[in-house]
């Protein structure tokens, strides 16, 4: 837990955010500003600053995060249609809330490669 964190803040429910679904493990959130049709936010309750901090005993978050994504992958009807999972580390890659989430987009057509 880190307490100037937003994603700590919207976890706590101190901050407001569109819930999409939640288990013991994540959170997920629609994007403020979402960059597709479908732009969701998978974001593991335990505050990790970058992917560089996930540690191997971390492995049942990893496993949650991905259920997470099956789960609303079909609930959006994108799970056959396809879509993006994007996890950026740091700001060379466009990292700017540190705390890891999972991007998950979809809802049209992705191109490759990312700017
Ligand atoms: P990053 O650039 O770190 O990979 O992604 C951060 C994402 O968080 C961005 O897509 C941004 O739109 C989203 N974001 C930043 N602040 C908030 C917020 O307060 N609420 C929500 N729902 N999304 C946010
Ligand atoms: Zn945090």
């Amino acid at each position: 837990m880190s307490t100037d964190c937003i994603f700590c803040k919207i976890i706590k429910g101190e901050l407001k955010a569109k819930f999409v679904y939640e288990n013991d493990k994540v959170v997920v959130i629609e994007d403020i500003n979402p960059q597709a049709p479908v732009h969701i936010l998978i974001i593991p309750r335990k505050h990790i600053a970058t992917p560089m901090e996930i540690e191997d005993n971390d492995k049942d978050i990893l496993s949650a995060v991905f259920q997470a994504a099956r789960h609303v992958a079909k609930e959006r009807k994108i799970d056959s249609s396809g879509f993006r999972t994007v996890l950026n580390c740091m700001e060379g890659a466009g990292q700017s809330v540190f705390h890891i989430h999972f991007h998950l987009l979809g809802g049209r057509q992705m191109q490759w490669p990312p700017g």
